[in-house]
């Protein structure tokens, strides 16, 4: 079969392996799409993968093509979703259903063989089902929407209250439009470009604000409930940034959650810091998107709405695509990260 293989640091080619072969309790996929992550980058640009050869890639979907003995809830024509978490299911975090948590685990697409190839084999437990007529390329996006999601569910309730959420990328915009599907009251969009403060608005934001401009967080904390700030605040970008306006826009007794992660150093002023005393709010992290039954709500959520179609995926989120054979070229894009808007999606053979 064809696959993307990353043979070295910065050596990414598509190359001619040999078909995986159907386990016990997996099942073999047929790979329609893969998406590559922010975390796939340093792997190949930057010699972070853990070995050589390795075939990358965790937010993929396509159609089951074989089910390994003693495979129950999963069928062959079956369009799936993966999620690449393998726990260890034995340590103490995921005996109480924490497997995001867990310390001892294997990753689909990092640690073992991954999405961007013909086929891909893997547990059945990690197959999710959606809809037949939810296209691979949304499936695949599937992954970043429950990493929003885990952070929402994980920060508490969101109905009837204002929302803010920081960094519109894409797991920014998945986190806005969870909001609006959970009751928000109000949800308020920041970031600096304007091209993602439109998109914003397009995928279910009340307002959207330019961090750029002076007053930004005074003025839309103004537009609030209690005219005082956001009772949730979401920061889905990770950067210093972002987190200093994450605390500036969160009310007295708000809860925040930091769901991006930092590619730099983070520093708070005193006066940041000062705000997390004064204000008595509660600051959360966030990691990947797991809760018991594996892999939990996070993944039957997005598979329901989804399929229903009550979940946008919209086609603004895919910046870029290209066949397998052109992983290299799609790799180089992130050589200058700023010129990457949106997901880059590799087509595998399957129906995307
Ligand atoms: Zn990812
Ligand atoms: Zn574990």
């Amino acid at each position: 079969m064809k696959a993307a293989v990353l043979f070295g640091d910065c050596d990414i080619r598509c190359a001619d392996i040999p078909e995986p072969e159907t386990r016990p309790g997996t099942v073999k996929v047929r790979v329609g799409a893969c998406g590559i992550c922010g975390s796939d980058v340093p792997r190949v640009l930057r010699g972070g993968a853990h070995f050589y050869p390795i075939v990358l890639g965790h937010e993929f979907a396509g159609d089951v093509v074989e089910v390994g003995a003693g495979v129950e809830g999963v069928a062959v024509g079956d369009r799936v979703s993966c999620a690449p978490l393998l726990p260890c299911r034995v340590c103490a975090d995921c005996q109480r259903g924490n497997f995001s948590l867990c310390r001892h685990y294997g990753f689909i697409g990092s640690r073992e063989q991954g999405g961007m190839a013909e086929y891909v084999v893997m547990p059945a437990a990690n197959a999710v089902r959606c809809g037949r007529d939810v296209p691979c390329e949304t499936a695949a996006l599937f992954e970043p929407a429950t990493v929003a999601l885990h952070g929402i569910l994980l920060n508490g309730p969101v109905e009837g209250l204002d929302v803010a959420v920081v960094g519109c990328g894409t797991i920014g915009i998945f986190a806005i439009q969870w909001a609006r599907i959970l009751g928000a009251r109000r949800i308020a969009a920041f970031d600096l470009s304007k091209e993602r403060m439109d998109f914003a608005m397009r995928m279910g934001a009340d307002e959207a604000w330019n961090t750029r401009e002076d007053g930004f967080a005074e003025q839309a904390c103004g537009r609030t409930a209690v005219a005082a700030g956001f009772s949730c605040v979401f920061d889905a970008s990770g950067c210093e940034a972002t987190i200093n306006a994450a605390f500036r826009l969160a009310a007295n007794r708000a809860r925040v959650c930091i769901i991006g992660t930092p590619t730099r150093e983070v520093a708070f002023s005193m006066s940041a810091w000062e705000l997390l005393n004064r204000k008595e709010f509660r600051l959360t992290g966030s990691w990947m998107s797991y809760s018991a039954p594996f892999p939990g709500r996070e993944w039957s959520m997005v598979a329901d709405y989804a399929t229903s179609g009550r979940f946008v995926f919209d086609d603004h989120l895919v910046f870029k695509r290209f066949p397998l054979e052109e992983a290299d070229r799609a790799f180089d894009l992130f050589r200058d990260p700023s010129q990457v808007r949106g997901k880059v999606m590799l087509l595998c053979g399957g129906e995307a």
